[in-house]
């Protein structure tokens, strides 16, 4: 069950149910003001925000709460009545946080689990946040709470035993649990192998090798800082001019939230600042492309470049870096630039760690991910792609809903609803 995707006026709201591939969906209309406090307000300029480290973007506006919660207790009315009694919830992300308190104060009894999929922040940022006591205490109506990694397992811990006055810190820590989101990795690989004759198309020109970033427009994806790095690199590596170019995707995202735009109109122009510095005839050194890109494009674009460059500032898991991954040309794989700040630096062992927001820590990594001998690369890539086949999408899956039918209950203790 999710949004619809559609706004439309309160009377005419409508939760519509279909089946697609064998899933059956419901899809809840919203109306333009919950979709511009909930979603574009408390979601996008005050949760994520706070969530990434960015806390000099958190809004904490109480109307954005408001709508938040209204929008939250929504879906528990309508999700309610669809549930059979063995059913099992699983309720993703921070824009849903309080709906298993909302579902608890209707009744509902069955297994509910949540997955956090950003990174939990310490008590500290999240005491900036007015709100954060209700909010947090609403946790307490899960089953089970899943988490990216060992690091927000551990925060979320310390937040609920500190700040949520949950109860003893083994009740919690039993209720936590680590599994780090993943990717069809059969399913990607099959993917980039498909692609191999098709590929000239998505090669750079001769002789040039190409360092790709793929992002969401986002503050938290470091674009800004990465592009200084590229520059930098370029200012280091004369011998590199004419040889190297980077590509940057970077589809748009949350263009109701202020500040997006802005950070495009800052992108635009130090791609333009670098590329009036450096291009020559027949070279230009940065390519951004600003839409989204289907699977198979994305794809070829991954086995074709020698390098990826993914820099967040802070993320979640980062699951571009394990396609990247999933599609390197066993025989001929690229090199992996991961930031520390990103969930996938906790698996994958064989990336080049760097500071995101060190511009000549990125510049240098560039350098020695382009001067890697092809036995390196193969030894750092087959350690990760093998990880990945045994740690895909349908292991997360199953370790999680395993996990939740196997918690203690937390149905029976008494949940404040936010
Ligand atoms: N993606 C896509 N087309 C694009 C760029 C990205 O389909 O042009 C997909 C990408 O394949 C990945 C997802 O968007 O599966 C991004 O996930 P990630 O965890 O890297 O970042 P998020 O956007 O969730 O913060």
């Amino acid at each position: 069950m999710g949004w619809s995707g559609r706004c439309v006026a309160a009377a005419e709201r409508r939760l519509s149910l279909g089946t697609r591939a064998n899933v059956d969906y419901a899809w809840l209309d919203l109306t333009a003001p919950e979709y511009r406090h909930h979603y574009a307000g408390f979601c996008n300029q005050t949760l994520w925000p706070l969530l990434h480290g960015l806390t000099d973007r958190v809004r904490g506006n109480p109307e954005d709460y408001r709508a938040y919660r209204s929008v939250n207790h929504l879906f528990a009315w309508r999700l309610a009545p669809l549930l059979q009694p063995d059913d099992c919830v699983w309720i993703h992300d921070y824009h849903l946080i309080p709906l298993g308190a909302e579902l608890r104060a209707l009744g509902v009894r069955n297994r509910i689990g949540f997955f956090l999929h950003t990174p939990c922040p310490s008590p500290v940022a999240w005491r900036a946040l007015p709100m954060h006591g209700p909010l947090l205490a609403s946790l307490r109506a899960y089953d089970l709470i899943g988490v990216q990694t060992a690091l927000d397992a551990d925060g979320l811990c310390r937040l609920l035993t500190a700040v949520a006055h949950a109860p003893a810190a083994e009740f919690v820590a039993s209720r936590i649990g680590v599994f780090p989101a993943s990717i069809a990795t059969g399913v990607v690989a099959a993917l980039a192998r498909a692609c191999d004759d098709g590929m000239h198309a998505c090669r750079p020109d001769r002789g040039c090798q190409r360092v790709l970033g793929v992002d969401r427009l986002d503050p938290a994806k470091g674009i800004d800082r990465r592009l200084a790095g590229f520059d930098a690199f370029l200012r280091d590596h004369p011998d590199r001019h004419g040889r190297t170019e980077l590509l940057q995707v970077i589809p748009d995202s949350r263009r109701g939230v202020p500040g997006y735009q802005r950070l495009r109109a800052r992108l635009n122009a130090r791609t333009a600042a670098i590329n009036a510095r450096y291009r020559q005839p027949g070279w230009v050194p940065v390519h951004t492309m600003m839409k989204g890109l289907a699977a198979p494009a994305l794809i070829g674009l991954y086995r074709t470049a020698r390098v990826a460059l993914l820099t967040p500032l802070r993320d979640g898991m980062n699951l571009v870096a394990k396609e990247y991954v999933a599609a390197q040309d066993p025989d001929d794989p690229g090199v992996l630039i991961l930031s520390r700040h990103a969930g996938a630096a906790r698996e994958l062992a064989g990336a080049v760690p760097v500071d995101p927001e060190d511009a000549e820590q990125i510049a240098y990594a560039i350098e020695r991910a382009l001067t890697l001998s092809l036995p390196e690369r193969r030894q750092r890539w087959s350690g990760m792609y093998r990880h990945l086949l045994t740690h895909d999408a349908l292991g997360w899956y199953a370790d999680f809903v395993s996990a939740l039918n196997s918690a203690p209950c937390a149905r029976l203790s008494s949940t404040p609803r936010p």
